[in-house]
């Protein structure tokens, strides 16, 4: 088998202790019963905030804040009620109302939390974006799910001005403003003078598990990004899958680095740990190897649920700049987004004395599908055994089921809670993500081994993980299009050591432009500035032609392969 090495180092639970019993003998109807259902109808924001508010922790720290400049705020459960209650009646004079779509587009500043909690109460359809994304990235976003309202701040209002006449559906923009002498426009409201004056009593709208909670949009091979929507229902697997997988107890202090812009940060940075009653940390500042730890030692964190890539970045940071903290609160690391290499497991254990542990889900799946848990032993470079309630398999391109070994298509069959219920507007794209007899296709190759562990291979498509953060090849490539010098764009994920993948462009430039640094430079800002900081291609090679198939479709995998110094497999359909 690929890798015999295992790692035995168990950590002692208080959740999941038999993973084989509870495999066999799980249901989720079991779990459904944590909740307080009345004929199928709850809100999550009551589960996760009200509830806590009205019980033994309602003194509890839900959230404490940093922001990069050092500011530091605490919110109890109760303090997130009496906010969100306000921030719902806010919402609800501003017209806003059961399934309509408000997006939220801003830095992770206490705000942020407290309106995707005031959306929920609501009924309504929350949309957080990425704080680093361009004006392209935010117009796609909101004109596709029709956003009525969009919360931000002036500063990243700069960035939807140039786009606010394509997006006739947007009624209302709600600005959380510091500055007391900045001046409104018009049509746009202060998120603090509203606030100020809304009741703190908020009667919240009761949801059908099946209503509409959030969308978060991610990237396919082609065409725009797909607006992945989740329901309240997503509930049972957030709250389980935090008490199991991140294995959190009422005593931790819990940091999730992810942004909840990103799937992990809204489902494991919010709503799973207070499902769960936990008091979270939120760091609103950019990655430094020693602010992180320093943030470790000063609140005590001990659950860290992070990523590859961050944690390469702190391998490389080196050893010294750990010695200069006490990390002795740590008690548990994960880890999601992109492959996690065995040598930084090997060096997690000799540095932080803890081993990591590797698990994989996407947005679609709402919440972690393969882990490794405190109970078993890790395997280095495997993502772990599938969730109980989950059916996860390697399939062929019709439906078989592979044997122990073989590699194929990582595929798992529907129905667990937190299941994508759409792609917005889009039932075809929906479809397809099904249309290999039935099963759920994740777009990931994988093989499993004799002991059910699941082994990552790649992406089945073309679409990029870059740090983390998936990007599809298309988006970048019609933005490369806007710009004047560009004629025609093909891009592709390149391996790596640090960020997993890195972007390269392979672009043909118009007559009248000559390909040099500076060009490559603007190039490069232009993305930067239009789409979204991490998507913009680090590497631009600019060529005379592209290779394309005869119907006139980029051939991508062609250009990985020459690139890659791989064999160039079939070329009969590239054209003469
Ligand atoms: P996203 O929907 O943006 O979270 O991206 C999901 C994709 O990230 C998956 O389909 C995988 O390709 C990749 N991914 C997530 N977790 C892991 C993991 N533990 N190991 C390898 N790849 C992962």
């Amino acid at each position: 088998m690929k890798n015999a090495e295992v790692i035995t180092k168990i950590t002692t639970t208080s959740g999941l202790i038999d993973y084989d019993k509870t495999y066999k003998e799980f249901s989720w109807e079991a779990i459904k019963k944590e909740f307080s259902l009345t004929n199928n109808r709850v809100n999550i924001a009551f589960e996760a905030i009200d509830k806590h508010a009205n019980n033994w922790r309602k003194n509890k720290i839900a959230l404490y804040w940093e922001g990069a400049d050092g500011s530091l705020q605490k919110y109890t459960f109760s303090e997130l009620k009496r906010l969100s209650d306000k921030c719902a009646n806010m919402l609800k004079t501003l017209g806003v109302k059961k399934n309509d779509r408000v997006f939220i587009f801003l830095p992770r500043i206490p705000e942020l939390y407290i309106s995707i909690i005031a959306i929920a109460k609501l009924g309504a359809i929350a949309g957080p974006m990425f704080s680093a994304f361009g004006p392209d990235a935010v117009r796609d976003r909101l004109q596709n799910s029709e956003a009525k309202v969009l919360i931000t701040t002036p500063e990243l209002k700069e960035r939807v001005d140039t786009i606010l006449w394509e997006l006739p559906k947007l009624e209302r923009i709600v600005l959380v403003n510091n500055k007391e002498d900045y001046e409104l426009e018009e049509s746009d409201v202060c998120y603090k003078t509203l606030i100020k004056d809304a009741s703190d009593k908020f009667n919240m709208e009761c949801s059908d598990l099946e209503d509409p909670l959030y969308i978060l949009y991610t990237s396919g091979t082609t065409g725009k990004p797909k607006g992945i929507t989740h329901v309240h229902n997503d509930m049972l697997s957030h709250y389980i899958t935090t008490k199991w997988v991140l294995d959190l107890r009422d005593d931790d202090i819990y940091w999730c680095t992810a942004d909840p812009g990103w799937v992990t940060g809204t489902v494991y940075g919010l709503w799973g740990p207070w499902l769960n009653g936990i008091s979270i940390y939120v760091f609103d500042g950019r990655f430094d190897a020693a602010k992180w730890y320093e943030i470790i030692q000063t609140y005590g964190i001990t659950v860290w649920y992070t990523a590859p890539t961050a944690l390469r970045m702190l391998m490389k940071a080196g050893d010294d700049v750990i010695k200069k903290y006490d990390l002795s609160s740590l008690r548990y690391i994960c880890s999601v987004g992109e492959p996690l290499n065995p040598e930084v497991i090997r060096w997690g254990l000799k540095v932080y004395d803890l081993p990591i542990h590797d698990n994989w889900w996407q947005t679609e799946t709402g919440s972690i599908l393969i882990a490794n848990y405190p109970c078993l032993p890790i395997k280095p470079g495997s993502m772990g055994k599938p969730f109980p309630g989950i059916k996860a398999a390697i399939i062929d391109n019709k439906g078989n089921e592979l044997p122990v070994g073989q590699q194929g298509l990582l595929a798992i069959k529907p129905g667990w809670p937190s299941m994508m219920r759409k792609v917005w507007g889009d039932e075809k794209r929906f479809k397809e993500y099904f249309n290999i007899d039935g099963w759920y296709t994740t777009g990931d190759t994988a093989f499993k081994d004799e002991d059910g562990y699941f082994w990552f291979i790649g992406r089945a498509d073309d679409v990029i993980n870059t740090s983390g953060h998936r990007v599809g090849p298309f988006e970048v490539e019609s933005a490369l299009l806007e710009h004047k010098a560009v004629a025609e764009a093909g891009v592709i994920g390149k391996p790596d050591a640090e960020r997993g993948e890195i972007i390269k462009a392979f672009v043909v430039l118009r007559e009248g432009f000559t390909p040099n640094h500076e060009l490559e430079e603007e190039l490069k800002k232009f993305i930067k500035h239009r789409l979204a900081a991490h998507a913009y291609p680090r590497e631009i090679e600019f060529c005379h032609n592209l290779p394309k198939t005869r119907s006139g479709k980029i051939m991508r995998r062609l250009l990985k392969a020459r690139e890659m110094g791989l064999p160039t497999g079939d070329l009969s359909t590239l054209e003469d």
